[in-house]
């Protein structure tokens, strides 16, 4: 799985904690080697900036914990004994991480420190309303007693608004869940570090970790309704009340339908996968058509977000039937169209590539950033 390395800044370690200092050297480390570079403690002193005596002994440490393994020795014209090298151990540690935002059950998967998913399970939902935390917590349960390796973490990709920091599910509507404190009950019954955040925001976070995307992109996902996810500087916005990206409700147009939170053309009453399937069965000969005109309709709702932000990728997601490259190229035609200027370069728009594991394997890179601090 092709990974997206974290830029290595040097910190300013003035006035900073001796454990502080210990936690940003293991991390400046894990850092330069991640996920799959080799070098030597003298290569590594020069990357990072540390002693040669700090490399070592973090170097020491690291490898007694498993994360980091030796193997090989550098090809030098120089005389002398070849410096042996040093990775990452992506096998060391697994993640444990669960998408429940899907109507039709939970998926789970475990993986390596890698994002290679090893194991992998799936649960129908029963009693929707209101999902029960058990069952979520049991599943989670039941994929770490599969994992390969000591676990790192346990993460939840869950629809709604959440507080990612405190691990709350605010409110999601589509499990009834209402101020549900999901990652205090995963970290009590496992005994584990445990992260939950939404499944846009995970989605997201997985393109940029796992496929190569762009740190200041952008995440729309086509379903039931329209959900976005932003991404700045690489790090993911959440905004003042955790609802960066619920555009569903933005109206685009006054006299659009009504549509179910009272408003009249919403966004998501011209752009979701309902509204399109029925329009496709209305128009089966003209389905290109109805999907080009929903990726116009999304190009120009995104045109000023993307220009106020200087994005310089948007995703696509959302069921082929209705995100297919039609819809792709309407997005990014529209977009280009409205934005280009002398000052901002061409966006490029694309679909998800991670297909259905995209949330939980996001919801893995977020287990990392937290634990690791290397994504
Ligand atoms: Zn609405």
């Amino acid at each position: 799985m092709a990974l997206t390395r974290a830029s290595h800044t040097r910190d300013d370690y003035s006035g900073a904690a001796p454990s502080d200092i210990r936690q940003r050297n293991r991390t400046a480390v894990l850092r330069a080697i991640y996920p799959n570079v080799w070098c030597s403690r003298a290569e590594l002193s020069r990357i990072t900036g540390m002693s040669k005596v700090s490399t070592s002994d973090v170097v020491a440490e690291l490898i007694q914990d498993g994360l980091v393994t030796e193997g090989g020795y550098q090809n030098s014209p120089k005389p002398g004994k070849p410096a042996l090298l040093v990775g990452f151990n992506a096998r060391s540690m697994n993640v444990a991480s669960v998408d429940i935002s899907e109507a039709d059950g939970m998926r789970g998967i475990v993986t390596d420190l890698a994002g290679n998913v090893l194991e992998r399970d799936q649960e129908p939902i029963v009693e929707h309303m209101p999902l029960r935390t058990t069952q979520v917590v049991e599943f989670c349960e039941r994929l770490v007693s599969r994992a390969h390796a000591p676990v790192l973490g346990v993460a939840v990709a869950t629809p709604g608004t959440v507080d990612e920091r405190e691990g709350v599910v605010l409110a999601a509507p589509n499990l009834g869940w209402a101020d549900v404190e999901l990652a205090a009950l995963l970290r009590n019954r496992l005994g584990l570090e445990a992260t939950v955040a939404n499944d846009a925001d995970c989605a997201l976070f997985a393109e940029r970790c796992f496929a190569q995307g762009s740190e200041n992109m952008m995440l729309v996902q086509v379903a039931k309704g329209l959900g976005a996810a932003m991404l700045i500087g690489g790090n993911v916005v959440q905004g003042t009340d955790h609802a960066a990206g619920e555009i569903g409700h933005v109206v685009v147009d006054d006299d659009g339908p009504q549509c179910v939170c009272g408003k009249r053309g919403c966004l998501e009453t011209l752009v979701s996968t309902p509204v399109l399937e029925r329009r496709i069965a209305q128009e089966p000969d003209h389905r290109d058509d109805v999907v080009a005109d929903a990726g116009a309709i999304l190009g120009r709702a995104l045109a000023m977000p993307v220009a106020m932000s200087n994005i310089s990728e948007v995703i696509v997601a959302g069921p082929e039937e209705v995100v297919d490259d039609e819809m792709a190229r309407a997005v990014r035609d529209t977009i280009n169209d409205m934005v280009r200027s002398r000052f901002i370069g061409a966006v490029n728009v694309r679909r998800s590539q991670l297909g259905a594991d995209a949330a939980a394997l996001g919801a893995v890179a977020f287990v990392m950033r937290d634990q690791l601090r290397i994504l």
